[in-house]
């Protein structure tokens, strides 16, 4: 009887999250099994609301010119510009371009209400947005470097 109702209950869990995911028609859509074969070891960052282990991403030491786009549809979401080095460990940046990201709260860890970034294009997880960052808007995009794809800059020779 527990058993079943334990199943009962992750079931119901499994189609409330697939409700909510299916809940707005994004531009760029596969179905999971399409977006685990595309992500490899993405997909538990943009379609599990994962978050890598901190410093661990080779992003945050990337100083070049250049734009970050989302790893699950190649939008561009922030530039070199943008990023700062919070020393939170993980890639940083003070703002994202205009109309490439939603968000949404987070209630995941118990008394600490968090708001989730997600790309607009693709609904990829991308990290959270936090009020602690430097002037002049104080915002913290602390994004996961696996939900990232860095493109440098071309340098003219
Ligand atoms: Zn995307």
């Amino acid at each position: 009887m527990r058993r079943t109702h334990f199943i009962g209950t992750l079931a119901a869990g499994v189609a409330i999250a697939a409700t909510g995911a299916r809940a707005r028609a994004y531009a760029v859509r596969h179905t999971e099994a399409q977006w685990r074969r595309i992500l490899g070891n993405r997909y538990y960052i943009l379609r599990e609301n994962g978050t890598e282990p901190a410093f661990s991403s080779p992003l945050i030491a990337e100083t070049r010119p250049g734009i970050y786009r989302c790893a699950g549809c190649a939008t561009t979401l922030f530039t070199s510009r943008m990023k700062y080095d919070s020393g939170d460990g993980w890639p940083s940046f003070t703002t994202v371009l205009p109309h490439t990201t939603l968000t949404r709260m987070d209630y995941e860890i118990p008394g600490e209400p968090r708001t989730e970034v997600h790309c607009a294009t693709c609904g990829g997880h991308l990290g959270h947005i936090f009020n602690d960052g430097p002037p002049p808007l104080h915002l913290r995009y602390c994004i996961d470097g696996l939900a990232l794809v860095f493109v440098p800059a071309k340098v003219r020779r």
